[in-house]
């Protein structure tokens, strides 16, 4: 069975790319807690993700790091906050969330709502600053 964020790798569902490369793909997350909020998904399709194998783990935090980097270029915080909570989607994914306080990382707060334009021109920019 193929997860949504598989279908997502492959292009059968849009999203806003932010960066991919052989083995992992990041994009916004289309119920934001911030403007910048990415999802890095390994393409390997995992539930959880201390079931990654150790390779597997050590690229997506690399990966992550590379991807946190161009948010924070892009986006005003103080620093990118990382999550991971997988209650939601069957794939492993980690949360990159521009924050300036705790707060700004409160999974249970209203979600931003952001029009079409916003995610386009978001994704331009941060892929655009982004160097693997
Ligand atoms: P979690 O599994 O970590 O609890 O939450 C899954 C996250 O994936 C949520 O923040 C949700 O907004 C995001 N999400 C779910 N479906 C889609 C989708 O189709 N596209 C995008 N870009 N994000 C999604």
């Amino acid at each position: 069975m193929s997860t949504i964020f598989s279908k997502i790798i492959n292009g059968e569902i849009p999203s806003y790319k932010i960066a991919e490369d052989d083995r992992f793909f990041a994009f916004l997350d289309i119920n934001p807690l911030a403007k910048g909020h990415t999802l890095v998904i390994p393409k390997v399709e995992v539930d959880y993700i201390f079931d990654l194998d150790d390779e597997t783990t050590k690229g997506l935090f690399v990966f992550c790091k590379k991807v946190a980097k161009g948010i924070k270029s892009v986006v005003e915080c103080k620093k990118i906050g990382i999550t991971v909570l997988g209650l939601e989607v069957a794939h492993a994914h980690v949360h990159l969330v521009p924050i300036n306080g705790i707060y700004d990382i409160d999974f249970s707060k209203p979600k931003l709502k952001l029009d079409k334009e916003e995610f386009i021109e978001l994704a331009r920019e941060i892929s655009s600053n982004i160097k693997l």
